[in-house]
């Protein structure tokens, strides 16, 4: 098979790898049909995840279909849809029976494209496959939960939920990046009084306004602490979300947030922050971490079922899944391409186009 491989920092090609195959009874292959590129994976390309082996293949956000199962696996057989997510969960570790399944000590947590080889390939093997996958609902095609993968619980998790919004309260988004705006999307669910997002890309923030953003704030242009002291009667926002992963955002969330506020960083940090506890201490500030666990996947995914939630507009670009080298470039440089997500497409199987490929590289499996 072809897969999206990490070549050390700065190093990465689309090349020949042996296909994947059931090592553990519990394991089931998937055959992938689309997959995304994440922040994350330029972060890895950047060498700032040192774990990552060179040699690995990167990804951890799919939609595709179980083309065999090992022994041990009962609820899914092959031809099944699946999301497979960033996280994978063993279902037996103290951590996975709180729901805590991005801690799993049990061989699981964010080990696709980080720890063993990942999604952004035709073929992957997939670890607790009973434990770790989403079955798709037929009606839904896979742009509709390819984002589920990883920004849509990640953004409602680590952002939302850990800031505890509730109806009515200013919530501020600091990056309206794709974990920002999902954060937006997420937030609406609560009904709060007004959602302000803060970012330097006009673009970025003219997409926050179309997904329901009530306020934006180019901070290249206007102080955003002056600003939302004039939305909220100088007392700052009720909660406020980082959503970037550099010191001065967190910095400045702590400076948004009101007394007895909450500050719920979402964003992948490579460097120390200052922790102002001189300033923070009397004022009652709640301060939250985290990675996301995906234990709300399956609510959201009922949300994106019922209408409620629609994660579409995320994809900007499209490739082939053969062209991921170029959806590689267009997704680094977001800054000039717009690009929030691209989307990965494998050619439909049974299609013409497969059909040919298949007689050509006579690869049947
Ligand atoms: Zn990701
Ligand atoms: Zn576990």
């Amino acid at each position: 098979m072809k897969a999206l491989v990490y070549h050390g920092p700065g190093g990465r090609s689309w090349e020949e790898k042996p296909d994947p195959v059931i090592e553990e009874p519990t394991d089931a292959i998937v055959r992938i049909d689309s997959a995304t590129i994440c922040g994350t994976d330029l972060h890895i390309l950047k060498g700032d995840v040192p774990e990552v082996a060179p040699g690995t293949v990167l990804g951890h956000e799919a939609v595709g279909t179980i083309v065999e199962v090992g022994d041990a696996v009962t609820t899914l057989e092959p031809g099944d849809r699946v999301l497979v997510s960033c996280i994978t969960s063993c279902g037996r570790c103290r951590f996975c029976k709180d729901g805590r399944y991005g801690l799993c000590t049990g061989g699981g947590g964010w080990i696709f494209g980080h720890l063993i080889d990942g999604l952004q390939a035709e073929y992957a093997r997939v670890p607790f496959a009973d434990t770790s996958v989403y079955k798709v609902p037929d009606e839904l095609d896979d742009d509709q939960v390819l984002f589920l993968a990883d920004i849509l619980p990640t953004a409602y998790e680590v952002g939302v939920l850990n800031a505890g919004l509730g109806p009515g309260d200013t919530i501020a988004i600091v990056g309206v990046g794709p974990i920002g705006l999902a954060t937006v999307l997420t937030a609406k669910l609560y009904t709060p009084g007004r959602i302000v997002a803060i970012d330097l890309a006009e673009s970025r923030l003219a997409k926050a306004r179309e997904l329901g953003a009530h306020a934006t704030i180019n901070s290249s242009e206007e102080d955003p602490r002056e600003r939302v002291l004039g939305l909220t009667d100088g007392l700052g926002a009720d909660v406020a979300v980082e959503a970037v992963g550099i010191p001065e955002t967190f910095e400045l969330c702590a400076d948004l947030v009101r007394p007895g506020g909450r500050v719920a960083n979402v964003g992948v940090h490579g460097h120390p922050a200052t922790l102002h506890l001189e300033k923070l201490w009397i004022r009652d500030v709640t301060i939250t971490t985290g990675l996301v666990d995906t234990f709300t996947t399956p609510r959201l995914l009922k949300l994106i079922a019922d209408g409620r939630l629609d994660a579409t507009p995320f994809a900007t670009h499209r490739f082939p899944l053969q062209e991921t080298m170029a959806a590689y470039d267009t997704f680094a440089a977001a800054a000039e391409t717009d690009a929030l997500k691209v989307v990965l497409e494998a050619v439909p199987v049974g299609s013409d186009r497969a059909e040919k490929e298949a007689a050509l590289v006579g690869h049947h499996r």
